[in-house]
């Protein structure tokens, strides 16, 4: 079954790469553009491939060779392309949501000391990872998908769209390290979160090994909060959550998701409808709602606006 029947039409076109024509088609993701945006290519449907990717300006852009961000885009078109359809969401989450001078400040805490990427950021009092899904998660609820196989390692992009009830097969993006830099931050993303990377991929030569050994560990007594830690608001008093109706388990299955930034369900409204599907109508609507009175609040400034 062809799915996304709802995606705007005006906007299909041929793009030409690697001397392969693709019929492709993009939106704005909901939100505006300045999130990011939605491209479709060829006629999907429920299994197709999914690469859900934060932008990489060094990486995508100017072809840096320190971290993986190219090649896993590159692959994933390129698998894209090979079936002939396919989902990219692309997200603007510049340096894993931090912004392009947080991450250039982090590469220069990692040069000086040699820390990781994740402690330079811990050093520098940031979040390691700041990037949350929400928008790539509704963009591909509008699609109608009901199960994608999604190109990537990175668990945290695969929970939240289980969480709404996507069915995923993680297809992985192996990349083999081309050099030191490459290895030591895919060793980073395995250790410090969980990416799903063979051991083996990241085992380290003689020589860099040494090296890191020898490398000055600082930053450590820097600890960013713990984001993903559940906010419990005191309104859920033990006496209810011991005894949760069908739809109030389903919302705090939901609070306690990765969605770092949403707090849509601090309200104590739940579904109208209930099961799935009621979550899914009731998410969209929250959204709108949040969007167009943060939209109201920050009208005029250049801020992201947060969901939360
Ligand atoms: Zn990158």
């Amino acid at each position: 079954m062809t799915t996304g029947s709802q995606f705007r039409t005006d906007t299909v076109h041929r793009l030409t790469r690697k001397g392969h024509q693709l019929k492709v088609r993009v939106d704005d993701l909901p939100g505006g553009a300045e999130y990011g945006f939605i491209l479709v290519a060829g006629d999907i449907a429920d299994g197709c491939l999914v690469r859900i990717h934060s932008r990489c300006v060094y990486g995508d852009v100017l072809g840096s060779e320190d971290c993986d961000c190219a090649a896993q885009l590159d692959r994933s078109l390129d698998l894209i392309q090979a079936e002939g359809s396919g989902v990219l969401i692309y997200l603007e989450q510049e340096g894993r949501g931090a912004g392009l001078v947080a991450k250039a400040r982090g590469k220069n805490v990692q040069e000086h000391t040699g820390v990781d990427t994740f402690s330079a950021y811990r050093a520098l009092d940031l979040a390691p990872d700041s990037r949350d899904y929400l928008l790539a998660i509704v963009a591909l609820l509008r699609l109608d998908l009901e199960s994608v196989r999604l190109l990537t390692n990175n668990p945290e992009k695969i929970r939240p769209l289980q969480y709404v009830g996507i069915r995923v097969e993680v297809q992985p993006l192996l990349i083999s390290p081309p050099n030191e830099e490459v290895r030591q931050y895919l060793e980073a993303k395995r250790l410090e979160r969980g990416h799903r990377i063979p051991e083996e991929l990241t085992a380290p030569a003689a020589e860099s090994d040494r090296q890191s050994q020898s490398m000055p560990l600082v930053g450590y007594a820097f600890r960013a909060p713990r984001w993903r830690t559940p906010k419990f608001s005191s309104r859920w008093d033990p006496r209810r959550r011991a005894q949760p109706g069908p739809e109030r388990a389903v919302a705090i299955t939901l609070r306690e998701t990765d969605f770092d930034t949403v707090s849509v369900w601090e309200d104590d409204d739940r579904p109208a409808a209930s099961g799935l599907r009621g979550v899914r109508a009731w998410l969209w609507q929250e959204l709108k709602r949040r969007w167009s009175a943060d939209r109201a609040q920050r009208f005029g400034s250049h801020a992201s606006p947060r969901i939360a």
